[in-house]
């Protein structure tokens, strides 16, 4: 199946997606997926090193699903740069980018529905309806075709990824699920596909709203090192913690940056996205908008 000069495959078909993978776990050979919807940076290049360390083959799929986008226009202005994409992934030495069409992906409006609401009802499952359900199914869908051994997605995309590791959970994937860490500018701003759509004014202005999100982390890591020791010895494994006063506060200073809008910021528990729980994992989340762009960001403390 492979060229002789060893260049990337292009593959568009499904049926020739499967084939391909059928022949490479006939040699045992392990294979590592991304799944993206292109206009690639450094952050979807790391997921393909990480890949290439731990598999053999390595295939990246570019597919913009229509169903996980809840507004037209953010789907219609969604930056496209395949020849970009295709120069990245050769030079990485990608063996197979995959490029299903949109109608072979969905022959017909799909009727399947699936659902996570302990997972899915918060966070940019709340303020973007449809957006996690459209990744679920997405993301099946690609499994089955792909069939890969190991896939790999980005922290930055944190609701996505405890979406993603339950739903390969639930559906008995026999595959494993890494999780990469975000990758930054200079500025600390979480790179993305739609930066690319701001001005480097908004991207000055995304920069320094994440700053203050990094200053925030800082005070929460004090706050629970210093939260009254004789109410967490109390009622050892697992009393709730109140940052209720936290978060307001931090809204506040979030929303002094003229010129990025913000639309939601959460301190919750990583584990699960529901109440912050001592000794467990802290995620605070936000997102936000700047020149009409809607962008996300999270750190973990
Ligand atoms: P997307 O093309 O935006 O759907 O992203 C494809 C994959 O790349 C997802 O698993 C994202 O979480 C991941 N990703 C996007 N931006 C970054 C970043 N800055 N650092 C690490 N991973 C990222």
């Amino acid at each position: 199946m492979r060229f002789i000069d060893n260049s990337m495959l292009k593959i568009e078909s499904l049926k020739e997606m499967t084939g391909w993978s059928n022949s490479v776990h006939c040699d045992r050979q392990k294979i590592g997926f991304v799944p993206t919807m292109g206009a690639l940076h450094q952050g979807h290049l790391s997921l393909i090193a990480a890949a290439k360390k731990k598999c053999d083959l390595v295939v990246v799929s570019i597919f913009v699903n229509p169903l996980q986008f809840n507004e037209e226009t953010d789907f219609v202005n969604y930056p496209v740069d395949l020849a970009g994409d295709f120069k990245q992934l050769e030079e990485l030495g990608v063996d197979v980018c995959f490029l299903p069409t949109k109608e072979s992906m969905y022959q017909r409006l799909p009727l399947l529905n699936l659902e996570m609401p302990e997972l899915i009802d918060c966070l940019c499952g709340k303020d973007r309806p449809g957006y996690l359900e459209g990744v679920m199914l997405i993301v099946a869908k690609l499994f089955n075709v792909v069939k890969p051994d190991e896939v790999f997605f980005g922290q930055k995309d944190y609701q996505q990824c405890l979406v993603v590791k339950r739903l390969i959970e639930d559906l008995n994937y026999d595959l494993k699920f890494n999780i990469c860490p975000t990758v930054r500018d200079e500025s600390g701003l979480a790179l993305s596909s739609r930066n690319r759509r701001l001005s480097p004014e908004g991207l000055q202005l995304a920069a320094s709203f994440v700053q203050i999100l990094c200053s925030l982390r800082r005070r929460l890591q004090a706050f629970l090192s210093s939260y009254p020791q004789d109410k967490l010895l109390e009622k050892s494994g697992g009393s709730v913690i109140n940052l209720v006063k936290f978060k307001s506060d931090g809204e506040e200073i979030l929303k002094t940056v003229k010129g990025v809008k913000l639309e939601y910021l959460e301190i919750c528990c990583a584990d699960d996205l529901g109440e912050v729980v001592e000794n467990r994992k802290v995620l605070v989340a936000v997102a936000f908008w700047v020149e009409g762009v809607r962008l996300i960001d999270n750190l973990l403390v």
